[in-house]
């Protein structure tokens, strides 16, 4: 049986970036995922936040970030559908802007407070008595499932294989990780890396390994047949998600991930709207706090309505237009940051997951973190500041 130098499991946008990056450097690495459509990154916006650095680490990423983006195509040899966009940011009629505008003033690039007549220049087909007036700032888009395909062939190129199958579960040896196993076969490889998104935890836990890895459950509305075009990228002021994920994995929850199934917090909807360059639209989003990965319970006609309402209310024009629900898993941790390295008291398995709006800052993150976990490990600052390690040393 063939030994790969590494085997990389999920092909979200953090497997495929990372796999892209760890082939870059001349090693073997098989690429393993499960064929779902309905990943978060085949879910996401494909918003690049470049604008929202707020300390040296993060702008610093933002900025290799959004560089790399601008040349990706190129360097990849595919399209992204990079462009840049406005992102308006609506707030209510019986909100006070002002008191928003101190929230965004931390950022690199800070939003900027207008008008709903301002902000309907930008999106004509805003209705501006449904909104008291929006923060604007310039965003990075990419097309997500086009820049999946385009790392996906650079990867095959440079030598990487990609696998269509479901992991089930770690080969361990004592101490140490040598490979996985699929429903048919075991493969196996020198490291493993788990970039499974909102899987990575239950995936480890097969394994009898725990990690703080949260989940939401996402919900969409995706259109591919929409006569009106629409310009920027719309999303709420006050995006309820944070404040809520940060209640859904303050530690006393830990227990609760673990036990039978359990909504640790109620659902959230944070209206917002997509159009990509092919008239694909993306209408969204809720968020729902369940601690399984089951979503069979959850009544799609009452939350496609939600998400509806939410919308049209700002965009008539979608009012009746076609779609259908779509849901995924969307993973975090307890501070923002991604959850990355080598798992305690076990070798040869790395995490690289927790990336809750990575598409700012995931490929210098997956760059650094490919040359690091391929040489002797040297202090990195950055890297230092991601490891699993900072939960548990001091759980
Ligand atoms: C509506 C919405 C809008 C968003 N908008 C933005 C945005 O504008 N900007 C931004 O930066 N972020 C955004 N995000 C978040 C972003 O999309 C996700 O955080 C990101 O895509 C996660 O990538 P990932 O690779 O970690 O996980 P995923 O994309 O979920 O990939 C994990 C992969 O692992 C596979 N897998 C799981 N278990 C197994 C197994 N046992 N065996 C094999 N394969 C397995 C899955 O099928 C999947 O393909 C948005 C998310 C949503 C839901």
């Amino acid at each position: 049986m063939k030994t790969y130098d590494w085997i990389v499991i999920g092909n979200g946008l953090a497997g495929a970036t990372l796999s892209y990056e760890l082939a870059k450097l001349g090693v073997s690495v098989l690429l393993i995922d499960d064929g779902n459509l309905d990943s978060a990154t085949r879910c996401s916006y494909g918003g690049i936040a470049y604008w929202s650095g707020t300390d040296p680490i993060t702008k610093e990423l933002c900025y290799q970030g959004i560089e790399r983006h601008r040349q990706l195509s190129d360097e990849l040899d595919t399209t992204t559908e990079f462009r840049e966009l406005d992102l308006l940011l609506t707030f209510a009629p019986d909100v006070e802007g002002a008191t928003l505008a101190e929230q965004y003033s931390r950022f690199e690039i800070a939003p900027q407070m207008i008008s709903s007549q301002t902000a309907q220049e930008l999106e004509p087909q805003l209705n501006i008595d449904a909104i008291g007036g929006a923060f604007t700032v310039k965003h990075g888009h990419v097309n997500p499932i086009k820049t999946l395909e385009a790392f996906n062939q650079a990867f095959r190129k440079l030598g990487g294989q990609q696998l269509l199958a479901s992991v089930t579960g770690l080969v361990c040896l004592k101490n140490r990780v040598t490979g996985i196993t699929t429903p048919t076969q075991a493969y196996a490889a020198g490291n493993v890396v788990v970039a499974a998104g909102g899987y990575s935890r239950h995936l480890l836990k097969r394994s009898h390994l725990s990690v703080p890895l949260y989940h939401t459950h996402a919900e969409i509305v995706a259109s591919s047949n929409i006569e009106h075009s629409l310009r920027a990228l719309i999303m709420p002021a006050v995006a309820n998600r944070f404040d809520a994920e940060a209640t859904a994995s303050a530690p006393a929850t830990d227990s609760l991930w673990d036990g039978p199934p359990h909504e640790i917090a109620p659902p959230i909807l944070d209206t917002g709207v997509i159009q990509f360059l092919d008239g694909t639209t993306y209408i969204g989003q809720i968020s729902r706090f369940r601690t399984d990965l089951d979503a069979s319970s959850i009544d799609v006609a009452q939350s496609e309505s939600r998400m509806r309402q939410g919308i049209t209310a700002q965009l008539p024009c979608l009012t009746h237009v076609p779609g259908h629900w779509r849901h995924c898993l969307v993973t975090f941790s307890r501070d923002g940051l991604p959850l990355i390295g080598p798992l305690p008291d076990i070798e040869g398995v790395h995490l690289f997951s927790g990336f809750t709006s990575p598409f700012a800052m995931l490929l210098p993150i997956a760059q650094r973190f490919a040359q690091w976990i391929s040489q002797e490990k040297p202090s990195d600052s950055l890297i230092d500041a991601m490891l699993v390690q900072r939960f548990t040393q001091t759980n």
